[in-house]
């Protein structure tokens, strides 16, 4: 633990901490340290950890990287932050992130954005580390801690761990509480690990995971050992590449990583499986129509009475109005638009619930493509970490960074990302792997062998 306070200081000009806890985290290690003595050592024990923002501790400032959170002091911790310490691991710091996971660079964050630890060859411009978990992500790969929690709502664990060079593994929709998580959407958020290797990620969602009965959408299934399915043996495994996922315009090194990933599978005794996934296409446009139309009611909880910010008016229409349009940010304001526009009456039938049948169609082709095969891979991303600023302008060049996450996300499966190897640039990138619901198991028998 001190060792990992240390190397937090000195890699404050990241800027991966929104609060460092130097003294909670000594005093916990203190107890770790006491509970291995009694012999009673937690699968977590006196590991050193980083929580997004985006969790909530109790009595420490859990902020959303969001200025409307000022001030707010939870009096209850998320239950995977409590089942995280009851395991033994140790929080360190509460990490940057997107303003309400809202983002894919880290860059919408009121506290500033994050920089990744790599840069590309022979450059010098600062990278993005992706987002929105991109202070978790930068933490891991800056060799700070060796795990970081995320969440993901449709992309926000696997595209940061993919820019930064480390394992990001969403769970199945439903393993792991979103009790005491800020929602952003709701039918999409999930929490999970983000670590060096395969093998730190099954030991860390296993602490993670489990039903919560606080959690209505939370799934009373039993927690395998996620470790144990890594046999390193995946003979026999059929594993699905989609069609759908070359998308136009994608890089070079990032078909060549990919064809790459598919040959190790195949001398390692995997059936490799063409599949197609029809209606990936429309994952993109349904996610930026479903995940902003959740967090516009998400979010229509800040109105500078409860929380945080309270910027005075008049009368209490002026203050909800003064609060709102100096605590959200731009993206976030972006968002609650489009989603209030989807939802009003006269709209709702040709776009939300347009796309939540779209939704269900594209759950409807993975649930196909698994008669065929075992789990899928594909690469994280269509780039490599850009540049700070080259998309922040262009929400739409920024959104379609998503392309490759969203669909597992609306489709609520589990999938993770591993390193892939350097592209072109000297970054790293991600190959994802998509596993049907509830079968983290094979995700992981499938990773371990790629990694
Ligand atoms: N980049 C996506 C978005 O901005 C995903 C974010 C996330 O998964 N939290 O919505």
């Amino acid at each position: 633990t001190e060792a990992s306070l240390g190397a937090l200081e000195r890699a404050r000009p990241l800027n991966i901490a929104i609060t460092e806890l130097p003294e909670q985290a000594l005093a916990v290690a203190d107890a770790a340290d006491a509970r291995r003595k009694a012999g009673e050592a937690g699968a977590m024990d006196g590991v050193p950890i980083v929580m997004k923002d985006l969790f909530c501790t109790e009595g420490v400032l859990t902020t959303a990287a969001s200025h409307i959170l000022d001030g707010f002091h939870p009096t209850y911790s998320a239950t995977v932050a409590t089942k995280l310490a009851e395991a033994g691991a140790i929080t360190i710091a509460k990490a940057n992130l997107d303003e309400f996971a809202m983002g894919s660079s880290n860059e919408t964050s009121h506290y500033g954005p994050v920089a990744n630890p790599w840069t590309r060859t022979g450059g010098d411009a600062r990278l993005v580390p992706g987002g929105s978990s991109g202070g978790s992500a930068a933490s891991v790969a800056a060799r700070v801690v060796a795990g970081a929690t995320g969440t993901d709502t449709g992309g926000s664990i696997r595209q940061p761990a993919a820019f930064t060079g480390i394992v990001g593994m969403k769970p199945t929709y439903g393993r792991c509480s979103r009790w005491g998580i800020v929602a952003f959407a709701s039918s999409l958020d999930q929490a999970g690990p983000m670590t060096r290797s395969v093998r730190d990620a099954a030991i860390m969602l296993g602490a993670m995971a489990g039903f919560d009965p606080k959690d209505s959408t939370s799934v009373d299934r039993p927690v395998p050992d996620f470790a144990a399915a890594m046999s390193g043996d995946v003979r026999g495994l059929r594993v699905g590449v989609p069609t759908e996922y070359r998308v136009e315009g994608m890089p070079a090194d990032i078909e060549a990583l990919w064809q790459q990933g598919i040959d190790w599978l195949k001398t390692a005794g995997a059936e490799i499986v063409e599949v197609s996934l029809p209606h990936t296409k429309y994952a993109l446009p349904v996610y930026y129509i479903v995940a902003p139309a959740e967090a516009s009611s998400n979010l229509a909880r800040y109105d500078g009475v409860r929380y945080g910010l309270r910027v005075p008016g008049a009368d209490l229409t002026e203050m909800y109005e003064n609060t709102r349009a100096a605590g959200f940010g731009h993206e976030v304001q972006r968002r609650i638009m489009i989603g209030t526009y989807v939802l009003s009456a006269g709209y709702y039938d040709a776009y939300y619930l347009q796309a939540q049948k779209v939704r269900t169609r594209i759950a409807e082709d993975f649930r196909k493509a698994y008669e065929q095969v075992d789990v899928l891979l594909t690469p994280t991303t269509p780039s490599a970490a850009f540049a700070f600023g080259e998309k922040g302008d262009d929400p739409i060049a920024m959104y379609l960074n998503d392309v490759l996450t969203v669909p597992a996300s609306l489709a609520g499966l589990p999938a993770i990302s591993l390193p892939a190897g350097l592209g072109a640039e000297g970054t790293p990138l991600g190959l994802q792997l998509i596993g049907r619901p509830f079968d983290e198991e094979t995700v992981f028998r499938a990773a371990g062998v790629l990694e």
